[in-house]
C-alpha cells in the first residue's frame, strides 16, 4: 500500500525542517520527503494549505480501564486520541486497579495492542494503590514497559518514601511524572482558592499546595540527579520554580495542559461542575504565566490530561463532582486559537511540544517524520474553524467546559504506522 501526500506544509521539528512539498508513505514507512512527479500511489491526498506532521504525542491521558469503562475504555480512548490528531498516548495508573503490577501494566500495554488504534504505552504507580505507603517494585515495572513512575491525581507525601523513589529512579534512569498537591494544604475544595471560590462557597484550593510539592520534587531531583517531569502545572510561581530549576541545571521538565493555558476560573460561573479540575483552572494571572512558560521553553510540552468522567458523575453539584475534563479532540484547536493564532507560540515550537519533546522525555519512539521511521502521521487544517461538540467526540465521555466554543484549526487526518485511523479531509 502507497499512499502520497502531496503539496502540504510538511513540518518536522526535530530537525526544524517546514517545506512544502510531498510524503510517501510505503509498507508502513515514510519513504521519501521532497517533491514527487510520478508515483502511482493507491491513495493520493490533497494537502494543500494543510499542515504534515509528525503523529501527536500525548504524554498524560486516563483511559480509565480496567475499572471505568463506562467513562472510557483503552480503545474507546484511542478513537479519541486519533480523532484529535495524537498517535502515541501514555496513560496515567489510577484505575481499579491502579497500575501498580506487572500483570496490571500488561493487561493495558496488550490491551492496548490488540483494541486501540493508536500506540499505548503506561505509566507505574510510583506506591501499591497510589495510597502513598508503599513503594511497588520499579524494577519489575521498568522491564515490563512502564515509561514513567507516578501517582498521577495524589502526590506522595511522606518524604523518605518519595526520596527512595527518586533515588530508584535515578539509577533505573526513568523519569518520575509529579501529581503536585500536598493534601494537609489542600483539603475539599473544587476551585482555584480565590473571588470565584468565595463567590460560590467553595473553600478553594490554594497556589500554595501546588508550588510546595513543585518545589520539594525539583529538590529531590535535584539531590538525587533523577529526572522529574512536572505534570499540568498551573500557577505563576510554580512555572517560576520550574524556571528557576532549570537554571540550576536541575533535569527538571514540566508540561502545559490547554484548559490551563486557555481559561481561568471564572469559567465555574458559566460551566460549573464541568469547569472542575485539578489542578484547578487559575486567573488570568496564572494563565499569562503558564503561557509565558510555554513561551520560553520551561514548560517543555503541551499535554491534555485527558480525564474522562461520565455526565451523571459531572452534573453533580460542585463539591460532589469528580475532578476532570476529556481533552485530546480539543488539544490541537485550543493551542492553535490560544497560543500560535494570538503570536504567543510559533507553529514549530507548538508542534515540537506535542510530538519530538514529548516523545524524547519519555523515550518513546515517535514524535518524528523522517524517512525511514515507521509512518505516524497528522494532517493538521489550521483554517478550519468549528464550534466544538461534544455529542460529536469519539471518546465515550462529553465532560468538557468547551462545548459551544468557536476554534480555529483541528486535526483532519491521523495515520498510524501506515493505516489510516481517521478521516475528515
Ligand atoms: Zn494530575
Amino acid at each position: 500500500m502507497k499512499t502520497l501526500v502531496k503539496n502540504g506544509v510538511v513540518i518536522n521539528p526535530a530537525t526544524g525542517f517546514m517545506e512544502i512539498t510531498d510524503v510517501l508513505i510505503e509498507a508502513g514507512k515514510v519513504s521519501h520527503i521532497g517533491d514527487i512527479a510520478d508515483v502511482t500511489a493507491e491513495q493520493v491526498i490533497d494537502a494543500t494549505g494543510l499542515l504534515v506532521v509528525p503523529g501527536l504525542v500525548d504524554i498524560h491521558v486516563h483511559f480509565r480501564d480496567p475499572g471505568f469503562p463506562d467513562k472510557e475504555t483503552i480503545a474507546t480512548g484511542a478513537q479519541s486520541a486519533a480523532a484529535g490528531g495524537f498517535t502515541s498516548v501514555v496513560c496515567m495508573p489510577n484505575t481499579k486497579p491502579s497500575i501498580d503490577t506487572v500483570e496490571t501494566l500488561e493487561y493495558v500495554l496488550r490491551t492496548g495492542r490488540e483494541q486501540a488504534a493508536v500506540h499505548v504505552y503506561s505509566s507505574a504507580a510510583m506506591t501499591y494503590g497510589l495510597e502513598g505507603t508503599e513503594l511497588t517494585d520499579l524494577d519489575s515495572l521498568k522491564q515490563a514497559g512502564a515509561v514513567t513512575f507516578t501517582d498521577d491525581g495524589r502526590s506522595v507525601m511522606d518524604p523518605q518514601l518519595v526520596y527512595a523513589a527518586f533515588q530508584k529512579a535515578a539509577e533505573l534512569d526513568v523519569p518520575i511524572s509529579s501529581h503536585c498537591e500536598d493534601h494537609h494544604l489542600v483539603k475539599g475544595g473544587s476551585l482555584n482558592r480565590g473571588e470565584v471560590s468565595r463567590q460560590l462557597g467553595d473553600p478553594g484550593i490554594p497556589r500554595l499546595g501546588e508550588e510546595l510539592i513543585i518545589a520539594r520534587d525539583i529538590l529531590f531531583a535535584e539531590e538525587t540527579g533523577a529526572r522529574l517531569h512536572i505534570q499540568h502545572v498551573s500557577t505563576a510561581r510554580g512555572v517560576q520554580l520550574i524556571r528557576e530549576g532549570k537554571a540550576r541545571g536541575v533535569k527538571v521538565t514540566a508540561e502545559g495542559a490547554p484548559h490551563h493555558f486557555t481559561l481561568t476560573d471564572e469559567q465555574a460561573l458559566t460551566s460549573g461542575s464541568m469547569a472542575k479540575v485539578n489542578p484547578p483552572l487559575r486567573t488570568r494571572e496564572d494563565v499569562e504565566a503558564v503561557i509565558a512558560g510555554l513561551a520560553d521553553g520551561t514548560l517543555d510540552v503541551i499535554a491534555t490530561d485527558h480525564a474522562p468522567h461520565t455526565l451523571e458523575e459531572k452534573g453533580r453539584p460542585l463539591a460532589q463532582a469528580p475532578f476532570g475534563m476529556v481533552g485530546l479532540e480539543t488539544a490541537v484547536g485550543l493551542t492553535l486559537t490560544s497560543l500560535v493564532y494570538p503570536g504567543r507560540l510559533s507553529l514549530m515550537d507548538a508542534i515540537s511540544k506535542l510530538t519530538v519533546i514529548p516523545s524524547a522525555i519519555m523515550g518513546l519512539p515517535s514524535g518524528r517524520l523522517e524517512v525511514g521511521l515507521a509512518a505516524d502521521v497528522t494532517i493538521i487544517d489550521p483554517q478550519k474553524e468549528w464550534i466544538v461538540d461534544s455529542d460529536k467526540f469519539k471518546s465515550k465521555s462529553r465532560n468538557t467546559p468547551f462545548a459551544g466554543m468557536k476554534l480555529k484549526g483541528k486535526a483532519v487526518w491521523t495515520m498510524v504506522h501506515g493505516d489510516v485511523v481517521y478521516n475528515e479531509l
